[in-house]
């Protein structure tokens, strides 16, 4: 078990039902736990539905107080986790899957410091439980390969990020820049860059991640751009991981959003800190986080050379990661889409493109230094 994710869950409960105290999920490659944690034994059903594959646990006589679908799932497998009530005291729980999997569940009594828990297992691949015979994606062992760089367009569909000064959407700018850097990083010798959108659709975090890690990234940037209520505030940013924080934090955090300010360390940022925070939460964790700011103080200083900086340094969110992670990630606040000529320049095509190519050569000059072995920039430079 790779991650851990706990939220306790508050509130009164109804004399009558017995209550869902809390939820905890952890995962590894390709098994998912979830842990209900109970006031008192419950009955439960549990079934599969396909197109689109669905884990469905019926909960007989059980009350709750959150949202379940406040809860990012530590999984691969678990793209989503809904709940509603139904034939009064019951409750229907609802796991959006990202492949077909088999559900396990069962209860455990009280024992230690633990109370009445039902246990959910969601079991990915195919059913036939050999090993797995090598990495899916490892090409020909003796052939370098391209170095892959996972591009992700914040926002989209019905999501479209900070609305900016004159009407621009944040989710419209971050897909053409994203498109810019693609184009680029397509003519960089080397270089393999994937988007995980390309177009105007909603991904939530959990797909974007995903589909990083399933083209096997060896590099994630999340494009995003900047708002904040004062128009003046300007500039470009870029954002790693910090270890400093605990995962109840954490956890602590996702329960309470109103504290994410906080929780990034003082720095605010306005309406997008779900996002930034459940992408930075999502990444990695010491071991890459050097990587992450290695990559990112070249790139914060490439684009320091085409737009004004907003942070000169990279910078950190001080909290803890749910998921080990392998893949360096950074988050980049293009502009500030709040301020009158940053909006401007955002939607400038000449100005997109300048951002694009301060990125590709941060980029670029990361992995001259740093290239994974076996790739062809390794091969190159050692
Ligand atoms: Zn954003």
């Amino acid at each position: 078990m790779l991650g851990l994710f706990c939220v306790v869950v508050s509130g009164i409960a109804s004399a009558s039902t017995t209550r869902i105290t809390g939820l905890r999920t952890a995962a590894d490659t390709d098994r998912s736990r979830l842990v209900f944690d109970l006031g008192g034994p419950v009955e439960h059903q549990i079934f599969t539905l396909q197109d689109p594959s669905r884990i469905v646990i019926d909960i007989e006589d059980v009350s709750i107080d959150t949202d379940l679908r406040e809860i990012i799932p530590d999984s691969d497998l678990i793209r989503r986790i809904r709940s509603a009530p139904r034939n009064g005291n019951d409750l229907r729980v609802v796991l959006d899957l990202t492949e077909s999997a088999r559900p396990k569940s069962f209860v455990l009594e009280p024992a230690a410091d633990y109370g009445h828990r039902l246990v959910v297992d969601v079991v990915g691949g195919d059913a036939s439980g050999g090993g797995s015979g090598g990495d899916r994606n490892q090409p020909n062992a003796d052939e370098p390969r391209d170095i892959v760089v996972a591009i992700d367009p914040g926002h989209g569909g019905h999501d479209p990020g900070a609305i900016g000064h004159g009407g621009v959407n944040e989710k419209l700018v971050v897909l053409q820049i994203a498109r810019r850097l693609n184009r680029l990083l397509e003519e960089t010798p080397g270089l393999k860059p994937v988007m995980t959108r390309n177009s105007d659709i909603y991904l939530p975090l959990r797909e974007r991640m995903r589909r990083a890690r399933k083209a096997d990234a060896d590099l994630f940037i999340s494009l995003h751009a900047d708002a904040f209520r004062d128009a003046r505030a300007r500039g470009s940013s870029v954002y790693a991981l910090s270890t400093n924080g605990a995962s109840s934090e954490a956890a602590k955090w996702i329960a309470n959003r109103e504290n994410s300010a906080d929780m990034l360390g003082g720095v605010s940022l306005d309406d997008k800190d779900e996002m930034v925070a459940s992408v930075l939460l999502d990444l990695s964790q010491s071991a890459t986080i050097e990587s992450s700011l290695s990559a990112g103080e070249r790139i914060l200083n490439k684009l320091g050379s085409v737009n004004r900086l907003h942070k000169h340094s990279v910078q950190q969110a001080g909290f803890v990661v749910l998921k080990a992670p392998d893949v360096p990630s950074l988050l980049v606040e293009t502009a500030f889409i709040s301020n009158p000529q940053e909006a401007r320049n955002l939607r400038s095509s000449a100005h997109q493109e300048k951002l694009a190519r301060a990125m590709r050569d941060g980029i670029e000059e990361y992995f001259k230094t740093a290239a994974p072995r076996g790739t062809r920039i390794y091969a190159q430079n050692n």
